[in-house]
């Protein structure tokens, strides 16, 4: 009972933390995908496991990064066998 009256005074509790505070990390902080063409072997291992949809297939059969639709997972940097993709640092 005393967890259900506290999870209901707390829904209804002004917020703590800074007025501004935002969840959205800023993207400049958290460094960008970088594509090495000369290394990629075209498996789309990329494409497939993104979970942002920001890779797509280039009418050359490359592919591209869609910077804005990146959430910065890393995912495709792990996925992609011949280290074509990388996390560059700011
Ligand atoms: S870092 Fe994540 S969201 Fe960004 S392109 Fe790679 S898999 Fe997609
Ligand atoms: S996973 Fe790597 S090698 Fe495969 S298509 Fe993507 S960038 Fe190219």
């Amino acid at each position: 009972m005393f967890g259900a009256l506290k999870v209901l005074k707390n829904l209804f509790r002004s917020r703590q933390t800074d007025p501004g505070f935002s969840r959205e990390f800023p993207k400049e902080r958290m460094g960008r995908v970088v594509y090495d063409e000369k290394k990629c072997i075209k498996c789309y291992e990329c494409v497939r496991n993104c979970p942002a949809v920001a890779i797509s297939v280039r009418p050359d059969k490359f592919v591209q990064v869609d910077d804005e639709k990146c959430i910065r997972c890393g995912l495709c940097v792990r996925k992609c066998p011949t280290r074509a993709l990388k996390m560059k640092e700011k």
